[in-house]
């Protein structure tokens, strides 16, 4: 592991300048959990890790007029516990709870889950040069491909392994950037950059930009959701399917939805299809049986990940069976 300088910054500012440096590797780190990680694998080799905690005044939900708005550095353990979101945003608080484990609850923090990177093996691998690392071409295309992408994939088959993203997405929510320049908004599905756009990076930070703040639209009355996902293990997995689910009802039918998944493209993934069958129809079993369906037909497995499209017809369904329960 290469020695590397550890910036201790005491504003956005001071974190920004940092990273604008030119010639210098520079990376901000929020709880460590996936970048240590990163490090000790060789994937990553900075000159300076930013501490983004010793910036004061990071961490925080907040009730403002318009919404929810919560700081980089809040912990994920922080969000799951969070009353407010448990009662307007349940979709969110159910995926904050099965992130990892709790050690790695109580460490990450939302910015870091947000802009953590894929856990595909050849990525990790620091011996191995993917299209993601410079190289010309995706190992997992043609190699072992269980647990990669059924969606999106082309240049990398890597799946984008938040669980937070999805149900983030899924309940209208923004991402706050601070730049040296200042700071921009940008809905938080266009935070995602897929591998067509950029195959190097899974979001469309510069590099000296910072995730700030995440913003949650007010919730409406009869705003319903919830975020299921399907793991190999019981606990301290990653998803190989989960959905999140948001819905506005008018009377029994759906007025307005979104499902976005996890786990089964190279960023979170939007069933637009599944939504559309949905729209206007009373949730019943086989109302949601087929709008899972519609959205599988679009899924273009690998030799050995087809399981996951019998998987994401289970989940997505139950996912919106789960949403619609009062
Ligand atoms: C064993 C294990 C199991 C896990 N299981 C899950 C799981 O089930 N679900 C899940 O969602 N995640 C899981 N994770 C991934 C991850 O560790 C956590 O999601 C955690 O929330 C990441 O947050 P962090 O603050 O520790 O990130 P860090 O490690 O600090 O950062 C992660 C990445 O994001 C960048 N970054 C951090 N903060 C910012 C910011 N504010 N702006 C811009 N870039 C930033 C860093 O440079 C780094 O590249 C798991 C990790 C491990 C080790």
């Amino acid at each position: 592991m290469k020695d590397f300088r550890f910036g201790t910054p005491k504003s956005i500012g001071q974190v920004t300048a940092y990273l604008a440096k030119p010639g210098v590797d520079a990376r901000v780190m929020g709880g460590g959990t996936d970048l240590l990680g990163e490090i000790k694998e060789g994937t990553a080799v900075p000159d300076v890790v930013i501490d983004l905690k010793a910036v004061p005044g990071l961490a925080y939900i907040r009730k403002e007029a318009d919404g929810i708005a919560i700081g980089a550095c809040t912990t994920v353990a922080d969000l799951a516990e969070d009353p407010l979101i448990a009662q307007d945003y349940r979709g969110l608080h159910e995926a904050a709870l099965v992130v990892a484990s709790p050690q790695l609850r109580n460490m990450g923090t939302i910015g870091g889950n947000l802009c953590q990177r894929p856990r595909c093996w050849y990525y990790r691998d620091a011996a191995t040069v993917c299209n993601k690392k410079g190289g010309s071409r995706c190992f997992a295309e043609q190699g072992r491909n269980k647990y990669h992408a059924i969606f999106g994939g082309g240049l990398c088959w890597a799946v984008y392994p938040s669980d937070l993203a999805p149900a983030l997405i899924a309940h209208g929510a923004a991402a706050v950037i601070a730049s040296p320049q200042g700071e921009r908004t940008i809905p938080l599905a266009e935070f995602y950059a897929p591998p067509i756009v950029n195959v190097r990076k899974e979001n469309v930070l510069g590099r000296q930009d910072v995730l700030r703040e995440v913003r949650l639209p007010a919730a409406k009355k009869g705003d319903r959701s919830a975020y299921l996902k399907f793991t190999e293990r019981g606990a301290w997995d990653f998803a190989v399917v989960s959905a999140a689910v948001r819905a506005e009802f008018d009377g029994r039918s759906v007025a307005d939805i979104r499902i976005v998944c996890g786990g089964v493209a190279p960023v979170p993934w939007r069933l637009t299809a599944a939504e559309d069958a949905l729209r206007g129809r009373s949730v019943t079993e086989s109302s949601a049986a087929q709008a899972a369906a519609r959205a599988a037909a679009d899924a273009r497995p690998l030799a050995e990940n087809g399981y996951k499209v019998d998987i994401l017809k289970a989940v997505v369904a139950r996912a919106v069976l789960a949403a619609a329960r009062p």
